[in-house]
């Protein structure tokens, strides 16, 4: 079986983009008989949003910088994404969901 390059273009964004012949080969290797429908950088990044997906939210969360805090309804210690200022209440998640249900009603 021959390859020979082509030029397609990626449905994602639209790019021109050269399906050669070595990346054909192992197109068909792994089972593929269409064409790709995304250019090389769009199936980068579709791979990396459905494997590292998570690790990116874990990632966010630990770089989040939290600030401990007393939560001014129940008391208890807790953490919260912001420095507290003084003079301000700072509630827990559980007594922040409340208020904030509290206020919309
Ligand atoms: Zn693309
Ligand atoms: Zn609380």
């Amino acid at each position: 079986m021959r390859f020979t390059s082509k030029t397609l273009t990626c449905s994602y964004c639209g790019t021109m983009f050269i399906f050669d012949p070595e990346e054909q080969r192992s197109f068909v290797m792994r089972g593929y008989i269409n064409n790709p429908r995304r250019c090389p950088r769009c199936r980068l990044g579709r791979k990396a949003d459905q494997g590292g997906g998570f690790g990116n939210y874990a990632n966010f969360s630990t770089l989040r910088m939290m600030y401990p805090a007393t939560c001014a309804e129940c008391g208890i210690d807790t953490e919260v994404p912001f420095e507290p200022i003084d003079g301000r209440s700072v509630y827990c998640r559980r007594c922040r969901n409340s208020v904030r249900s509290a206020s919309s009603r």
